[in-house]
């Protein structure tokens, strides 16, 4: 692969750039583009034995990035700017002829609920081309889809029950911090929960829903029903299902600032007058607390996200949990990052690496993680900082498991 560029320096960014700096002989050369340039440059600086060349993008602004795209020709885009700019940035690769990935499905800035439908309309556009898109390929979204396309192909003959746990069992030592851009963690946290029931999205009032789930190495933490992106994906490809849940975990001092945050607007995205100058309280809320990249240096303690399916093997039932445990301090030790860029972080990395060395060749087209082979990705992702485990009927203690 010539050239890759990656677009947004932030949190997650950091990490896919370390991870691609440490291979020159697939990526000689990483162009990193992002809305404000020095943060580039600094990233440049950390990889001084990688060819990093820093640029300023509004990848709002099609235009804008298809001129960066012609000056630069990369083969590929990797999206870890913000949710807002899948869809200028799959336009834009479209008009330049580049393949594009990202970590996270379109949202549009006005309505806080996240659907594919926008970027799967791209599917047609994408095929005439001869271009490839592989949507949401961090963490969750991301591996947690693949680990369903494996244990489908695997592990099962039907899948029927499905959650997904994202338990970061972590402390940072601030009263209250996201671990992601603060504004696209808070508006997925405080929308209703929803969840799908056969073919039916429930929906629950936000955070109304939660049970005790026992993580393995970490113990018994609360997990919270929220909606997350990939539920919509794994639905409509392993049709099988007849439930679908995710659950994020939180601690008591997280809710309690969450909840009075919530409670005197500061996570609304409706600007409101001050003085004459327009305000939107969840971005001044952002200003105030800590960026997520800079919680790394004292963040310690666990990480574990993962996958629990169940439904029948051979005719009998079947349980499977398939995870990922990592501390922050390892992931501080190799990316200077706390675990929760890295989880998003990494995959991309790997994704670009097996679509450079034909480990993936998808047809043309936009593809979920899930309908790609999950072979290649879980095989590679020990080795790159995530490694993982299945274990097979080895419930996590759910108090209301089915059957
Ligand atoms: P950050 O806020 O730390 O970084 C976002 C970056 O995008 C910043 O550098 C920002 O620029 C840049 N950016 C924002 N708007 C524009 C624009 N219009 N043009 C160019 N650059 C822009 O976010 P994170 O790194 O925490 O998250 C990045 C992405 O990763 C998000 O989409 C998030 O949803 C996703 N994610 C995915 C996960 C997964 O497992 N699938 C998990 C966690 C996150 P500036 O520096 O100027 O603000």
């Amino acid at each position: 692969m010539p050239k890759v560029m990656v677009v947004g320096a932030g949190a997650v960014a950091q990490v896919t750039v370390c991870k691609l700096a440490r291979r020159p002989d697939l990526f000689p050369e990483i162009v990193v583009a992002s809305r404000t340039r020095a943060k580039c440059e600094a990233l440049a600086a950390r990889h001084p034995q990688a060819r990093i060349i820093p640029e300023a993008v509004n990848a709002d602004n099609v235009a804008q990035t298809v001129a960066l795209l012609e000056k630069h020709r990369p083969a590929l885009v990797i999206n870890l700017a913000l949710p807002y700019q899948d869809l200028p940035l799959m336009e834009a690769c479209l008009q330049a002829g580049v393949d594009y990935l990202d970590t996270a499905s379109y949202e549009p800035p006005d309505t806080p609920k996240y659907e594919y439908r926008y970027q799967w309309e791209f599917q047609e556009r994408y095929q005439q081309a001869g271009r490839t898109a592989v949507l949401g390929i961090g963490f969750d979204p991301g591996v947690t889809n693949a680990f369903v396309a494996y244990a489908a192909k695997h592990l099962f003959d039907e899948l029927h029950y499905l959650d997904i746990i994202d338990c970061n069992a972590g402390d940072h030592g601030r009263p209250f911090a996201t671990n992601f851009n603060l504004e696209i963690n808070l508006r997925e946290i405080t929308q209703p929960g929803r969840y799908y029931e056969g073919a039916q999205l429930v929906e629950v009032p936000p955070l109304s829903v939660s049970q005790d789930v026992r993580f393995p190495e970490i113990g018994v933490r609360r997990a919270y029903l929220i909606f997350h992106e990939e539920l919509e994906s794994l639905v409509k490809h392993f049709p099988s299902l007849r439930r679908a849940r995710f659950w994020m975990t939180f601690g008591e001092s997280y809710l309690m600032h969450l909840r009075a945050f919530m409670n005197v607007g500061l996570t609304s995205i409706e600007p409101v007058d001050y003085e004459g100058c327009s305000v939107v309280p969840i971005k001044f809320l952002q200003k105030l607390l800590p960026d997520p990249a800079s919680l790394a240096p004292d963040y310690k303690g666990w990480v574990s996200i993962g996958v629990q399916l169940r439904g029948t093997y051979q005719g009998q039932p079947r349980t499977a949990y398939l995870y990922t445990n990592i501390r922050h301090e390892w992931a501080y030790q190799d990316c200077g990052a706390q675990a929760v860029a890295y989880t998003a972080g990494v995959p991309p990395a790997v994704a670009a690496e097996l679509l450079s060395t034909g480990a993936w060749k998808p047809q043309p087209g936009v593809w979920n993680v899930e309908q790609l082979d999950p072979v290649p990705l879980l095989e590679r992702l020990p080795a790159a900082g995530l490694p993982w485990k299945a274990i097979i009927d080895y419930p996590l203690d759910f108090i209301d498991t089915p059957e």
